[in-house]
């Protein structure tokens, strides 16, 4: 698009991007603060099991797991989204940090839970992994020092890719299959956008693949989405994949991605990201009705 406007339109609009460039630099600046000072925290959004689950009697069972997210409280921004400064953070080099941070937090807080909850405490973990941080040299090493530090067994632990960084060449997919020799497991983060193609998912070294909140939002208004989802489980499972439905926001949505036969769900219909204290506490209303339904049994 901004090809086929040509040059003018980057002369209307040099006002804007200087603008936007020294945002950027101030951005830069204060993260290095923030991450110095501890204004960065991390949320959880709880993943769900949606097949035998009964949606109808309002039964969700929350026994899947969290997507650990990262939040920074600025002091006169306010909360400020991931967006507007992971971008950032990778360009100038502060995204190995960031990372370590995120990876270090949640699975310190994930063991904390299976130790104070027990059966009560969520079974998955999952963090998010940036491109920059796949290309960073002994970063696998790093990762492997989290999980020893941590106590963290890293089959409960599941790092998000996205596919254009999958996808992109050998060194990464060889980087990937260093993680998994880990013991712990990955997933296709955002998967319909950008680059994607059910034909090449064989080539990744994936287990789950997280279908995107753009197919489903219009899963219950689009035939073509359904069919996509349709074909996106059918492709993954006979891969040995499961799927995510990711960004569901309403129960109709929620019934119909199950109906098409995604393993999980996640989105604010069952919870917005939620801070650590609340997780167990929400686990405890939503799920494992059926867990504590068999222990009474057995009392
Ligand atoms: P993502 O990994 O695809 O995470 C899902 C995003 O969708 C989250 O936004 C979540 O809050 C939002 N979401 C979940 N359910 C719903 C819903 O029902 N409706 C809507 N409208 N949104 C929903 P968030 O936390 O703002 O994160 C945005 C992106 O930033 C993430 O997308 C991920 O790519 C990136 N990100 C977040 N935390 C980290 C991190 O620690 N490291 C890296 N490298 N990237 C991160
Ligand atoms: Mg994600
Ligand atoms: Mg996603
Ligand atoms: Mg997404």
């Amino acid at each position: 698009e901004a090809k086929r406007a040509g040059a003018a339109r980057y002369v209307v609009f040099e006002p804007a991007m200087r603008e936007r460039a020294a945002q950027r630099g101030d951005i830069e600046s204060e993260l290095r603060r923030a991450l110095a000072e501890g204004e960065l925290f991390v949320v959880y959004q709880p993943v769900v099991g949606l097949q035998g689950a009964d949606l109808v009697d309002g039964r969700i069972d929350a026994s899947a797991g969290v997507e650990a997210l990262v939040r920074w409280r600025h002091p006169r921004r306010g909360l400020v989204p991931p967006l507007e400064f992971i971008g950032v953070a990778e360009d100038c080099g502060l995204i190995g940090a960031l990372g370590d941070f995120v990876l270090a937090t949640a699975c310190h807080q994930f063991v904390q839970w299976q130790q104070v909850q027990g059966e009560r405490a969520p079974r998955k973990l999952a963090v998010n992994l940036s491109r920059a941080q796949l290309g960073q040299p002994g970063w696998v090493d790093a990762v492997r020092q989290i999980l020893q530090t941590s106590g963290m067994a890293p089959g409960q632990l599941q790092l998000e890719v996205t596919e254009s960084l999958a996808a992109q060449d050998d060194g990464v997919r060889s980087r990937l299959h260093e993680l998994k020799a880990l013991g712990l497991t990955l997933a296709l983060d955002d998967f319909g956008t950008g680059y994607s193609s059910l034909a090449s998912l064989h080539l990744l070294p994936v287990d789950t693949v997280k279908i995107d909140r753009s197919f489903v939002s219009q899963v219950d208004t689009s035939h073509h989405h359904r069919v996509l989802i349709e074909a996106t489980v059918r492709v993954a499972n006979s891969l040995g994949m499961n799927t995510v439905a990711e960004g569901i926001e309403t129960r109709a949505q929620a019934d119909l991605v199950r109906q098409l036969g995604c393993e999980k769900g996640q989105g604010y219909f069952f919870s917005k990201p939620l801070a650590a204290a609340d997780v167990v506490g929400w686990l405890a209303r939503q799920g494992h009705e059926q867990l504590t339904a068999l222990a009474d049994k057995q009392a």
